[in-house]
């Protein structure tokens, strides 16, 4: 049998992690790889961007892991600069645009790893300057290009995590800064009264934070952006910032006749195969919630690694499978650490559990121990069961890590009861004697018995 041929759209961490983790077990006579990335970068961290913009990490070079250069070495071929603009499924080739030239290239094997595309409502699209997304270190570095000359006013539109960094980022460079957002509270992964206080420390920071508002309009003078319009006044603006989620990039997918999901998802089996020799991984990609038991969009960096890997492992001959996501996810608003695992109250809603919620206050470290600073801990626990079904934490130092062993239960299937009997670490400069964690299972315990 002749060289095998892969081919791999998208040169992040999805795409890459399958290409590196396919070479490891195909040498370059049995496997050809090959990836395009439309982009100028390959294996760089999004998630470090607003810490980039924010002037805490420097970039865009420290962000980037492996450069094409270095995938050269292991004998990875990766062409940036070069846009994938169909996909022949019957005839196993890919259409590339590279600057004004066109050409095609056959494939055995195709890893689509196109990632997410930011939403972008029509006002936002004005060809002004000064609006910005930030899903690729090329918008990282012209935002950043932009507010050199000392611009004054940021509006973020959008109060999910990554406005929330970007809104804290640019206070950090010295702007006045305003944080749009249509919901009640920001951040709402979280449950509203969690929101609440992540609401709390915005305002602490003193960024303008105003719920409840949607933008309708920019206006802008010409060639830059001068302020946004919301259903609640206009606020001047010499940067506006666009955090208002993604969605899966399938276009291209779609086009080929790949089959999408409810979330909106490429719809792999369990070791990311979409069909016969097409594979799919990352944010363009569906995935099982284990708690609610439904297929989800969740376009985090964590699961496109994994399932890239598992991915490549499978092209590479072996066997691994990508079991799905609980729902974790992390955060911070200057010291305020906001974290949640699996399922909101909307959410358990939206899945038809029933269930009882326990929130308490505690303390990081034993209260009389220096830097002992408070947290809430919101425990949802199933009625009935008294299964753990999600978990959310906002407090200080020390305190959203904790969520680890909260998701840990919800991959197991623990009950809180069981939960409290849990031999967790305990010194006075890492806990109280009764952990948070304990304290939360044990309230949630008294809820299903109550
Ligand atoms: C500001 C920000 C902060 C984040 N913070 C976190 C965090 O703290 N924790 C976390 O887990 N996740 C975080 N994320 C999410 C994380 O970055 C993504 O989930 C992850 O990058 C997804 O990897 P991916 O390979 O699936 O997609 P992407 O990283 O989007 O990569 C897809 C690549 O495909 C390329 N591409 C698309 N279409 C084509 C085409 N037709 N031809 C050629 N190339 C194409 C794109 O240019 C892109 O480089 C953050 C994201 C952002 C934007």
């Amino acid at each position: 049998m002749g060289v095998v041929r892969l081919i791999v759209i998208g040169g992040d961490a999805a795409g890459m992690s399958a290409a590196s983790q396919a070479r490891r077990r195909r040498g370059p006579d049995d496997l050809e790889i090959l990836a395009f990335e439309r982009g100028d970068y390959t294996s760089y961290s999004a998630c470090g961007i607003p810490y980039w913009v924010g002037g805490l990490v420097d970039g865009p070079e420290a962000l980037i892991a492996r450069d094409p250069e270095r995938f050269r070495t292991h004998r990875i071929e990766v062409r940036t600069g070069h846009e994938v603009t169909g996909i022949d499924l019957d005839k196993r080739t890919v259409t590339v645009r590279a600057g004004s030239h066109t050409f095609e290239e056959g494939f055995d094997q195709l890893v689509y790893a196109a990632g997410a595309t930011p939403v972008r409502p029509p006002w936002a699209d004005t060809p002004a300057g000064g609006v910005f997304g930030v899903q690729t270190l090329g918008d990282g570095a012209a935002l950043r290009e932009w507010l050199a000359p000392g611009r004054k006013t940021a509006v973020v539109v959008g109060g999910g995590y990554i406005g929330v960094e970007m809104a804290e980022a640019l206070v950090r460079r010295g702007l006045t800064v305003t944080l749009v957002e249509k919901a009640p509270q920001p951040m709402s992964t979280v449950d509203p009264d969690m929101g609440a206080l992540v609401a709390e420390a915005v305002r602490g920071l003193g960024i303008d934070l105003r719920t409840g508002v949607t933008v309708s309009a920019l206006e802008t003078d010409g060639d830059r952006v001068r302020a946004v319009v919301t259903d609640a006044g206009t606020i001047p603006a010499d940067v506006v910032v666009l955090g208002l989620g993604v969605r899966p990039n399938t276009a291209l997918a779609e086009a080929a006749g790949l089959p999408l999901g409810p979330a909106g998802g490429l719809v792999t089996d369990l070791r990311q195969q979409v069909t016969d020799g097409i594979w799919a991984a990352g944010d363009c990609t569906q995935v099982l919630h284990r708690v609610s038991g439904r297929p989800a969009h969740v376009p985090l960096g964590t699961h496109a690694n994994k399932q890239g890997r598992v991915a490549g492992i499978n092209i590479g001959g072996g066997y691994a499978t990508f079991p799905g996501v609980v729902g974790t996810a992390i955060t911070k608003i200057c010291d305020l650490e906001v974290a949640r695992t699996g399922l909101s109250s909307r959410e358990a809603d939206a899945a038809g559990y029933r269930y009882v919620t326990a929130t308490i206050e505690s303390t990081n470290r034993a209260g009389y121990f220096p830097g002992a600073v408070p947290m809430t801990v919101k425990v949802l626990a199933e009625r009935g069961t008294g299964k753990l079904l999600g978990a959310q934490i906002v407090g200080r130092t020390e305190a959203a890590k904790r969520i680890d062993a909260f998701a840990v239960a919800v991959w197991n299937r623990m009950t809180v009861t069981e939960m409290t009997s849990l031999d967790l670490g305990y010194a006075p400069p890492y806990a109280p004697v009764w952990d948070p964690i304990l304290i939360a299972a044990r309230k949630a315990e008294q809820a299903l018995r109550g």
